[in-house]
């Protein structure tokens, strides 16, 4: 489903005329079957969420190439990639990324509406969705209204909403307390076992790394270890 062939990625720092680069990737290269789950574990600062930027289309990487679904995504477009990542991409943030001015039910509902879906169509995908996140009652809550467990659920609904066959996570469990990371976690399995989805997690948490199938390890930007030693 994804594979990442020698990608090496700096940023460039500093002013025009005194620019320094900043090596944050080094020649990575790793796949990621259909259906599997893998984790990517590291220090902070070690390049993990550079790495999910890149295969999400945020960034491009300043060597190597890409490849998600037969497609060479690396060399995408803005324009191509949004397309790309509606179509296939769900994710899910350590800090939610929901909109504070909707409700949940409209957090929910906004990637159908981006994909030009009828009302009625959206109503009740929408609803649905929320039941399967056990939140259908709170569907009229704004974010600030609900706990941190039921907005990371909000952000999973909306996230799979248009049912993508791959979901990118940024440190799930970030922030959220042991009892509910231990819910999302079995939402994940159940997800991945049901539906087949493919999840990529990055996490520096081992218990979190533990549910991939198998774990990728990254320190100062090189790929060190991957297989199943967590
Ligand atoms: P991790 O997710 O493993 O904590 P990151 O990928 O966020 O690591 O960061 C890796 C390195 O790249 C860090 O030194 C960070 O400061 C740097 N970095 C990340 N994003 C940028 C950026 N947009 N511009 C410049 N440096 C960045
Ligand atoms: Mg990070």
């Amino acid at each position: 489903m994804i594979e990442i062939n020698q990608v090496s990625h700096h940023f460039t720092l500093g002013k025009k005329g005194q620019q320094s680069h900043l090596d944050v990737l080094k020649d990575i290269s790793f796949h990621v079957s259909e259906g599997e789950i893998v984790s990517i574990i590291g220090r902070s600062g070690s390049g993990k969420s550079t790495l999910l930027n890149l295969i999400s289309g945020f960034i491009r990487p300043s060597e190597g190439e890409i490849i998600i679904l037969d497609e060479k995504v690396s060399e995408f477009t803005e324009e191509e990639f949004a397309d790309f990542r509606l179509k296939n991409m769900g994710f899910i943030f350590q800090s939610f990324q929901l909109i504070p001015s909707m409700t949940a039910y409209e957090n929910v509902e906004l990637p159908l509406i981006l994909k030009g879906m009828s009302e009625q169509a959206r109503k009740q995908m929408t609803l649905e969705m929320l039941k399967t996140v056990g939140l259908e009652s709170f569907k009229d809550h704004y974010p600030s209204e609900l706990s941190g467990g039921q907005q990371q659920r909000v952000s999973i609904a909306r996230a799979l909403i248009l049912e993508p066959p791959l979901i990118l996570a940024d440190e799930p469990t970030g922030s959220l307390d042991s009892e509910t990371e231990a819910d999302l976690l079995a939402f994940i399995k159940k997800l991945n076992k049901e539906r087949g989805i493919t999840f990529v997690i990055i996490t520096h948490d081992d218990e979190v790394a533990k549910i991939g199938h198998r774990t990728i390890e990254i320190a100062d930007g090189e790929l060190i270890r991957s297989g199943v030693f967590v």
